[in-house]
């Protein structure tokens, strides 16, 4: 008896002492393990985004449905069809403005993964449910199947070889569509390939203010990048710094027409920052984020067409993390985003395949 109270006594030791340990391993882990493998949202009292967008999360996110009237979204396995509201609706709003304008539809990309954070694979930005890539390829007129939606290519914009638009693929379709994007208050950026980008300084008339929006970026020949605002409530949400003011057709964009910014990269097997970002690097409020219920389904987190946000936005069931990043945190006023005393599921949209 008296042995069993030592190895006890001795068990209670060890955990006390393994106890700090375990939080210090959790730190150590990799952020993109964690967020990569969950399947659904983070459910919480109002959608928040914590952090950057290369290096933050996000609860209270939804998805868009697998098809809209006007969207297809593709490569449904990666689950990154996931967003704050805003973005959800905004990206639905843009697909029916877009279609009035005569294009014939979205090829969604990535947006965010349920929780945000790095990935584990892909993109440094997108980690806080206020990123979403959009293809430049037109969407076909027919449903493509879930398994076409994992193969289907993408069309560059780029002459091969070269930093210029290739004008067999261009059209003034496309230029609508990204003026359409930077209509609106909460696109903050839209990145493009340089070569996008100069083609519309050279080619765009009358309003040329929205091109402010419009920024170069490596990549982006096949897709172009919509970024939204950092969304009220979201106060630990850290802003991207304005753009320059003008329509950025100047030196800073000549720049991308010279060597430097394509020399090789001088260490390509150096790790990517999402490949070796643990979770200690991330705000502390991530970790509440992993640890936050999932809903009970998918669907009761899909916002679709016509679905209000109020519907989607599911009731407390925790408290959210006390926020670190940002002072005076304002009293939310009544919005869309408030919670909802009951939720209503949405009904089940019928997917592709099925
Ligand atoms: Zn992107």
């Amino acid at each position: 008896m008296r042995r069993f109270f030592r190895v006890a006594a001795l068990m209670v030791a060890a955990l006390s002492f393994a106890m700090p340990m375990l939080d210090d391993a959790r730190a150590q882990e990799l952020a993109k393990d964690l967020f990569g493998s969950k399947r659904l949202p983070a459910v919480s009292s109002a959608p928040k985004s914590y952090g950057f967008y290369s290096k933050g999360c996000f609860s209270g996110g939804v998805a868009i449905p697998t098809d809209g009237a006007h969207w297809q979204a593709m490569r449904l396995s990666r689950n990154r069809r996931w967003g704050h509201p805003t973005m959800i609706a905004l990206l639905e709003k843009f697909a029916d403005d877009a279609a009035k304008d005569g294009w014939p539809g979205l090829m969604l990309g990535d947006i965010s993964q349920p929780r945000g954070g790095p990935m584990l694979t892909g993109h440094a930005s997108h980690q806080l449910g206020l990123d979403a890539d959009i293809w430049f390829t037109p969407m076909p007129q027919e449903r493509l199947s879930v398994a076409a939606r994992e193969t289907a290519r993408q069309t560059s914009m780029i002459r091969k070889g070269g930093l210029t638009v290739d004008d067999r693929v261009w059209s003034d379709a496309h230029m609508r569509l990204l003026k359409r994007a930077a209509s609106y208050p909460q696109v903050e950026r839209i990145l493009v390939h340089p070569g996008i980008k100069k083609k519309l300084c050279d080619t765009v008339t009358g309003d040329r203010s929205w091109l402010r929006k419009v920024r170069p970026f490596w990549g982006h020949d096949e897709h172009f990048h919509i970024r939204i605002g950092c969304q009220p409530g979201s106060t630990a949400c850290k802003p991207q710094a304005a753009p320059p003011a003008g329509d950025g057709c100047d030196k800073s964009l000549a720049w991308w027409f010279t060597e430097e910014p394509w020399r090789p990269n001088k260490d390509p097997d150096a790790p990517k920052a999402r490949d070796v970002m643990k979770m200690k690097s991330l705000p502390k409020e991530c970790a509440a984020v992993l640890a936050m219920p999932s809903p009970p389904s998918e669907m009761a987190v899909t916002l679709g067409q016509g679905t209000s946000l109020a519907t989607v936005t599911a009731p407390p069931l925790q408290p959210d993390p006390p926020e670190t990043a940002a002072m005076g945190d304002a009293e939310m006023a009544p919005n869309a985003f408030a919670p909802t005393p009951k939720m209503s599921i949405p009904l089940p949209r019928q997917r592709p395949g099925n």
